[in-house]
């Protein structure tokens, strides 16, 4: 039995771990482990809460499936195992022209965990989510069933796995289409604003003349002012030694005995970083690594709310109700004077999602850190999903260790078409407490 905890460090639970890392052996070593009872895949742990972990039972390491299989330079196609790392597969395609579509804000996750959350992007209003670029997947079900699927394969299989949070199988490869990329530069611009309801007229332009747009929003503040951020490809072409523009990651070397985020410490770095960006404001060329990751470059920065770890909550609700509801959630964590730093504000676009679980839904998305205070951050949550079920929103799995099962059930209105494809050999810690198993 080892400790494994997920990224918002909660607690650290016993799991049986078993590490894969034959793509060809996964089926007999499931099946031979079988009796160990139901187990749930497990790549890099960057989902904050409970979707990857499955405490006192079996643990399904996928990063030793780290090996690339075939890369077509001509037509951008990469077929790789499920554990390789997103941030290796930019590293090794950029060269000959090609980046991957859709990356979340961090590199440092599997193939595998990208398409079991679909996870989305800046872009996702120009090219949507990680499981619209799967041409195919190979599903590896407890029992040993191999089952290739794409969207013209097996088409329900594949809907059902991507965004199916682990619960159908273990993905073992899959097929990736890249987007072309001259090279690692892009024209950035970023534009203040004062006012919650500048953000949305500000991102309607932005969506029609830019690929990224996201904004950081300063949630303790009264108005709701923030920096809105927005990205295209630069057309500068690829040099070997564009990398060393690149900083080394630096380290959080320790876990202090109390959060270093507080609403004490919140407000004056709220304030100077809305005034120092916005002296700054405007355009600038940056590398895509600094741009789209920065918190990759401070390993462990989640050791930084101290012993008890914290949550993210991110929500979607439907763009004709994004106004009153952002509002509505911002206020309610001003008044609580919790929060941290980390809030980002965004739009989906109008696109249908490729997974049947999928998060993305047209709309507005608002993520928030918040450190675990107990008893005091839940009925915070409790005001914030009050909000997202009167708007008609949902909650993302990726993030959640803690929605109400009846909040998940009226989110995600495909659930009981979803669960025909559930591996009965496959439960987490958060399909017990969404889906009671
Ligand atoms: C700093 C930071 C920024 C982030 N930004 C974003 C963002 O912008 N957009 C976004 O969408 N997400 C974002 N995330 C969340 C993150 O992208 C997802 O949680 C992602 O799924 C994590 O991948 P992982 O390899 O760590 O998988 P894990 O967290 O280990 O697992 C995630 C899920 O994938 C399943 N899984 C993993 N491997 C396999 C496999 N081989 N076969 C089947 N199922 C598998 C697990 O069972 C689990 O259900 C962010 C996370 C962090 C820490």
């Amino acid at each position: 039995m080892a400790l494994v905890s997920s990224w918002g460090r909660l607690g650290r639970w016993p799991h049986r771990v078993l590490a894969l890392s034959d793509r060809a052996a996964v089926g007999r070593q499931l099946a031979a482990a079988a009796g160990d009872g139901p187990g749930i895949a497990h790549g890099m742990g960057r989902s904050y809460g409970d979707v990857c972990l499955n405490p006192g039972g079996a643990l399904w390491r996928t990063t030793g499936l780290d090996k690339f299989i075939g890369f077509d330079a001509a037509a951008g196609r990469l077929v790789c195992e499920a554990g390789v790392l997103l941030r290796d597969i930019q590293r090794l395609v950029l060269p000959h022209g090609w980046l991957l579509p859709v990356t979340p804000g961090t590199q440092m996750v599997t193939v595998g965990g990208a398409i079991a959350n679909d996870v989305h992007g800046k872009n996702h209003h120009r090219v949507g989510s990680f499981g619209d670029h799967v041409r195919c997947l190979r599903l590896v079900r407890s029992d040993g069933e191999v089952i290739d699927c794409g969207p013209a394969l097996r088409p329900e299989w594949f809907a059902a796995t991507v965004g199916g949070m682990g619960l159908t199988g273990v993905v073992t490869e899959a097929e990736l289409q890249l987007r072309p990329a001259s090279g690692p530069w892009l024209v950035t611009e970023t534009v203040p604003y004062r006012r919650l309801d500048d953000f949305f007229p500000l991102a309607d332009s932005s969506e029609r003349g830019w690929e990224h747009t996201v904004s950081w929003i300063d949630c303790l503040s009264a108005r709701g002012r923030g920096l809105f951020m927005r990205a295209n490809q630069a057309d500068i072409p690829y040099q070997a030694g564009d990398a060393a523009a690149l900083g080394r990651p630096r380290s959080m070397p320790f876990v202090p005995p109390l959060s270093l985020v507080s609403g004490l410490s919140l407000r004056p770095f709220n304030s100077a970083y809305f005034h120092l960006n916005r002296r700054r404001a405007g355009k600038a060329i940056a590398h895509y690594e600094s741009y789209s990751y920065p918190l990759d470059n401070l390993l462990e920065w989640n050791r930084m709310y101290g012993p008890r770890g914290f949550y993210q909550y991110q929500s979607v609700v439907p763009r004709a109700v994004g106004r009153d509801a952002v509002r509505a959630m911002l206020e309610q964590i001003r008044r609580s004077g919790d929060g941290s730093f980390l809030a980002v504000l965004k739009t989906f676009g109008q696109r249908a999602a490729p997974g049947m679980m999928s998060f993305p839904q047209p709309g507005v998305t608002l993520a928030l850190d918040f450190p675990n205070h107990g008893p005091r951050t839940a009925a915070l949550f409790e005001r914030l999903d009050a909000v997202v079920r009167e708007a008609g929103g949902r909650i993302y799995p990726a993030k959640d260790a803690r929605m109400p099962r009846a909040l998940f059930e009226a989110g995600y209105p495909r659930l009981a078409e979803f669960l025909q494809y559930r591996d009965p050999g496959v439960s987490s810690a958060l399909s017990r407490r969404l889906i009671g198993n």
